[in-house]
């Protein structure tokens, strides 16, 4: 073999070499990734036929729910709810309007209007002292009066308003006269204005109200359960909770719920929330199956449903 034959073995053999190198690597990578699409397949069919198998012996009532953004008119925005707890197996629900008079989610009487005789919508009507406060105090209580209204929401953070503000005293007669709940923001941004102390004032100057703590003042579900289990008349909806990784509060909660299962009720915040997210999470969540009946069903039945 003269010198420039053996160059040119050398190559070919450097190439070969290459070229098998190349495609064992790209080989092994394609056998892992198709293990690994397989794998989730696998995961994902379990879960979901164990989520079908326990959603559909439950009833499920999502108590906190918003009209969606997208769709172009109100109906299309109720149809669009309607079909998404269609698909989670969501019988029933809560919508919670705007305090804003005009609204992408729906004022107070857009979303009384848009529901008005539907039998498995509750509607919440929102409030501001900031925007038309009288006048929206009795329009309020003319849906009230009529049942197309069921509870009262307040913005606390969304807006400036404080929980045990003084001004807030007509909502919390009108909550009392007709025994409606009062549902507040907590938590999230601006949490001062409804921190668990000031919480904790409100509702002890209001025993006859009943308050339910929506987003259990997230992220600080401890500081919030322990100032706030004691009172009897204060409720958590575990709204938007678990739209990012909620395994840390699982404890936390499932401790909360032990204690006093009559007060824990599901909703997901959808609209900005993703509903299945938030059933995923009540369902993973290891309480006896009594008290998961109460939190998806039960709890929302006797704030919102007059018992039905
Ligand atoms: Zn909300």
């Amino acid at each position: 073999m003269n010198t420039q034959t053996a160059v040119r073995a050398d190559g070919l053999f450097v190439l070969h070499f290459l070229i098998f190198a190349l495609h064992t690597y790209f080989y092994r990578r394609e056998i892992c990734g198709f293990l690994f699409i397989a794998l989730r397949l696998v995961r994902n069919y379990i879960l979901e036929v164990t989520y079908i198998k326990i959603t559909s012996a439950l009833k499920i009532t999502d108590a906190h729910t918003h009209l969606p953004v997208d769709p172009k008119n109100f109906t299309e925005k109720r149809d669009a709810l309607l079909r998404v707890m269609q698909k989670n197996g969501v019988s029933r629900g809560v919508i919670i309007s705007d305090s804003e008079l005009e609204s992408s989610i729906g004022s107070l009487t857009d979303c009384a209007e848009l529901f008005r005789g539907h039998a498995d919508i509750a509607v919440v009507g929102g409030i501001s002292p900031y925007i038309r406060y009288e006048r929206q105090l009795k329009q309020l209580e003319t849906y009230i009066a009529e049942g197309s209204i069921v509870g009262i929401k307040l913005f606390c953070g969304h807006e400036p308003i404080f929980l045990n503000d003084p001004v807030l005293t007509p909502v919390y007669s009108l909550a009392e006269k007709y025994s409606v709940p009062v549902l507040f923001h907590s938590g999230w941004d601006n949490p001062q204005y409804s921190a668990p102390d000031v919480i904790r004032q409100a509702a002890e100057e209001h025993p006859r109200v009943r308050f339910v703590c929506c987003h259990c003042c997230y992220p600080s579900l401890t500081a919030c359960f322990h100032a706030l289990l004691g009172l009897r008349n204060v409720f958590f909806d575990i709204s938007s909770i678990a739209d990012s990784d909620a395994s840390v509060f699982k404890t936390i909660l499932e401790e909360a719920i032990r204690q006093s299962p009559e007060r824990f009720i599901f909703g997901s915040d959808y609209g900005s929330c993703s509903q299945k997210a938030h059933l995923d999470f009540a369902v993973s969540l290891n309480i006896s199956e009594k008290n998961r009946k109460l939190l998806l069903y039960d709890n929302a039945s006797r704030l919102y449903f007059n018992g039905r």
